[in-house]
């Protein structure tokens, strides 16, 4: 059954990807973005042509009170909200730990578990009130496997799989779901440093020889948001091509 979503992060990559999906399957949409401002327009005026309501509203969920103020508006625009999609994140420039600032350190986290804190302390009341909902948090690989030169990335990607995993426990006796997808290499800006050779080795080092398209992890996102997952919670689902088995 098709419902109102929040997607953080659904100016680019996987949110804009899981965006057109769910309108695709009816549902009405909450696009949220920081920086992209032109992106999020363009993407909500072409679901909005799919008969559905689809809303852009900006807001850096590694702030609080943005954070609040993403979800009243969501919940305003949309008439309630039957799932939330904690998707916006950032990577920061691979290097050692000990290359690492507190600074980097900080705003990593900030922004990719800070944020997702916000965004469900607030969201969670509306959704508690139902008595009904879905949440899918987005984590990584590297949450699972640990990355050398990514340990802030991996911390926090680790940490978005402990907090589904605990809000999956809260949340189940309130008939709400918690899930997670963990992406591995996927094409989109967050993997544009990439060289060509670099690609070439990640291909590689996967059973399925490529690498994801957005379309991939957002199917993922959506499944789990749907009726189809309905018996399915605080799960992680790897979306990787095989990397981690
Ligand atoms: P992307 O193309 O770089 O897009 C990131 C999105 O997050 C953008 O829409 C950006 O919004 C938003 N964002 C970043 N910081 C934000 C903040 N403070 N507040 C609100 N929005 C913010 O990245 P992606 O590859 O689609 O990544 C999406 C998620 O998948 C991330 O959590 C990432 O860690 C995870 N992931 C990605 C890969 C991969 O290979 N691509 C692999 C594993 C996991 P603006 O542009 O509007 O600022």
């Amino acid at each position: 059954m098709a419902g109102r979503v929040l997607i953080t992060g659904a100016s680019r990559g996987i949110g804009a990807a899981a965006a057109r999906l769910f309108a695709r399957e009816g549902w009405d949409v909450a696009i949220n973005y920081n920086s992209s401002r032109e992106a999020a327009r363009r993407l909500a005026a072409e679901l909005s042509g799919l008969e559905v309501r689809a809303v852009p509203i900006r807001a850096d969920v590694s702030d609080l009170e943005q954070a609040e103020g993403l979800v009243r508006e969501a919940e305003y625009s949309l008439g309630g909200l039957d799932c939330v999609v904690c998707n916006a994140g950032i990577a920061l420039p691979q290097q050692l730990l000990t290359d690492t600032t507190a600074e980097q350190w900080r705003r990593l986290m900030s922004a990719d578990l800070d944020g997702m804190f916000y965004v469900l302390k607030a969201a969670i009341p509306g959704l508690v009130r139902q008595k009904r909902g879905a949440i899918v948090t987005v984590s990584s690989m590297w949450g699972l496997t640990g990355g050398s030169c990514e340990a802030p990335y991996s911390a926090a990607k680790a940490g978005v799989i402990g907090l589904t995993k605990a809000l999956a426990k809260e949340l189940g006796p309130s008939n709400i779901r918690v899930n997670c997808v963990a992406p591995g290499v996927v094409a989109t800006d967050m993997n544009g440093h990439l060289t060509p050779q670099d690609l070439a080795a990640l291909e590689e080092e996967t059973p399925l020889g490529r690498i994801g398209a957005p379309e991939e992890a957002a199917q993922a996102v959506v499944f789990l948001a749907s009726d189809r997952a309905s018996f399915i919670t605080g799960q992680v689902l790897n979306v990787d091509g095989g990397m981690v088995i």
